[in-house]
């Protein structure tokens, strides 16, 4: 059961938006209140009529421009991500490709929605079947992702005919406001995307709305497991995606250099601020672990740290200070708890900078008991947690009870498949230490990662986003009364 109850607001709320590299206030952002979320989605009502009955033809060539548009502004786009989450320029740049390739998919919606069609299921019967969108949608971003998740969510809902609300980050909307704006300049009837800003009142607002049939969320655990419950109970469709703690099991087999290699991008790109990151790195057997840490000690204390515009930076400034004192709290619980700080990231000289920086720390000798390793801590700490054989590494992953990624580094064909097939996760990597789906899959993961049954965009986010109807049609010439059940004849 979630803690978190609705808020209680009549005020409108304004909250800053800040450059985390400088500490500088870039502007405010202006919370919506109930009521203007419930005039966006009166508004959406109306424009659904006119575009859920467009053709996908129509609706996708607007899917086209707004392609062309987001290639002509990728590099605005990346220096918005960058300026307000504080990510390198370039994992900024790679952000906005992977949202791309979920509009290059929605292009693709005429294909995409069509339906089956079965001749004579009886004699002189035809059965077809085919989807139709759901109203109005919502989605509800994190701050990590400020670009990719947005597009993850609403180019396929418009596509497949819905009216959408997007309700981003209050930390750093400013990625949804261009995008917003090149959608409309590429052609897309007023109110068919909408964005309202704000928290927890806006997304209230938006669970307790009537006429929104379906909710996308991602962020972290207790507030996908509210939402997932609050909009089920409100009669909704949900997909409600989590937090994470992923794993690298290696094997004593492993090419060690590959092993770092990985690792490094793995945990600490992006400054750990990312659900597929690494953060716990299983290495099988202690003659393993400690050629593990000795490649990644040294590595780990010379990660560049600096402003994301800089070049050669490898890592940027956490998103905010409250958001490094939370990561600062984790290392000294695991200190406290008796895991072995090999490198301490609050040592490096960028941590005492204006920005919330916070070099890149390492733990070995973590246990599962301990904080560090049972909660998602969303930073640049890696822990290693050593297992004593193959079987050990996977009762670690699958007692854990996130199931978002997991990675297994090996040179054995047989254990890659073996882990593949069993391992109680959502998404798997073999010798990839992100194994983040393309556009044209499914993104998702397990246990208390999704809340829902429905992963996001591919196939799956178009079943999510439509409603499968079937006709069973004949044409006779004379009728006569059947009263029992009826079969094919
Ligand atoms: P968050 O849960 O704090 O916020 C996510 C969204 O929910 C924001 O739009 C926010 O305004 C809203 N929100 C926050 N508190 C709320 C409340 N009490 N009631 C209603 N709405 C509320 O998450 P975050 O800090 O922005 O993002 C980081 C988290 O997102 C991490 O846990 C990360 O693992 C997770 N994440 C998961 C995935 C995935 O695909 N599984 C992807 C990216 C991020």
């Amino acid at each position: 059961m979630s803690t978190l109850t609705p808020a209680k607001l009549t005020t409108a709320n304004v909250t800053p938006v800040t450059n985390p590299a400088t500490d500088e206030k870039l502007y405010e952002v202006t919370h919506a209140l109930p009521p203007e979320v419930d005039a966006a989605v009166a508004r959406a009502k109306i424009a659904f009529k006119k575009w859920s009955g467009e053709t996908a033809l129509k609706r996708s060539r607007v899917m086209f421009r707004f392609l062309e548009l987001l290639n002509r502004h990728r590099e605005e786009l990346a220096a918005v991500i960058t300026r307000e989450h504080g990510k390198t320029l370039d994992d900024a740049r790679g952000e906005v490709q992977r949202g791309i390739e979920v509009v290059e998919f929605a292009c693709g919606m005429p294909h995409l929605l069509k339906g089956e069609f079965s001749e004579n299921v009886g004699t002189g019967v035809d059965g077809y079947s085919f989807r139709q969108p759901l109203g109005i949608c919502a989605g509800i971003t994190p701050f990590n992702f400020p670009a990719m998740i947005p597009l993850w969510m609403f180019p396929l809902s418009v596509a497949c005919g819905n009216c959408f609300i997007l309700k981003p980050s209050e930390v750093d909307p400013g990625a949804s406001d261009l995008i917003h704006r090149l959608f409309m300049e590429a052609g897309a009837p007023e109110n068919v995307l909408q964005v309202v800003n704000g928290g927890k009142e806006a997304v209230d607002a938006i669970l307790a709305n009537p006429d929104i049939a379906a909710v996308s969320f991602v962020g972290s655990t207790p507030v996908a497991q509210y939402v997932h419950q609050t909009a089920s109970q409100n009669g909704k469709r949900v997909q409600a995606l989590g937090g994470a703690k992923n794993h690298m099991v290696i094997m004593p087999d492993a090419p060690m250099d590959q092993v770092v290699e990985a690792l490094m991008g793995a945990a600490y790109g992006s400054a750990g601020e990312r659900c597929m990151a690494i953060s716990v790195a299983v290495p099988v057997g202690d003659e393993t672990a400690d050629r593990l840490i000795a490649a990644l000690q040294e590595r780990v204390a010379k990660i560049k740290i600096g402003p994301g515009t800089e070049a050669g930076v490898e890592m940027g400034p956490l998103v905010s200070r409250k958001h490094r004192d939370k990561v600062c709290a984790y290392i000294e619980a695991g200190e406290r708890e008796g895991a072995k700080l090999v490198v301490d990231g609050r040592k490096a000289p960028a941590a005492s900078e204006k920005g919330y920086f916070l070099g890149g720390c390492l733990f070995d000798n973590v246990t599962p008991q301990m904080k560090i390793y049972q909660e998602e801590i969303f930073g640049p700490v890696l822990s290693v947690a050593r297992a004593k054989d193959y079987a050990h590494a996977c009762k670690l992953v699958d007692d854990h009870p996130f199931g978002n990624g997991v990675a297994i580094f090996t040179r054995d064909g047989g254990i890659a498949r073996d882990f593949a097939q069993r391992i109680q996760t959502g998404m798997v990597g073999i010798n990839v230490p992100i194994p983040v789906p393309m556009a044209y899959h499914s993104f998702g993961g397990w246990k208390r990662s999704l809340f829902g049954d429905v992963h996001m965009h591919g196939m799956e986010g178009i079943r999510f986003n439509t409603r499968l109807k079937a006709v069973t049609a004949r044409w006779p010439e004379t009728m006569q009364a059947e009263f029992t059940m009826p079969v094919s004849k």
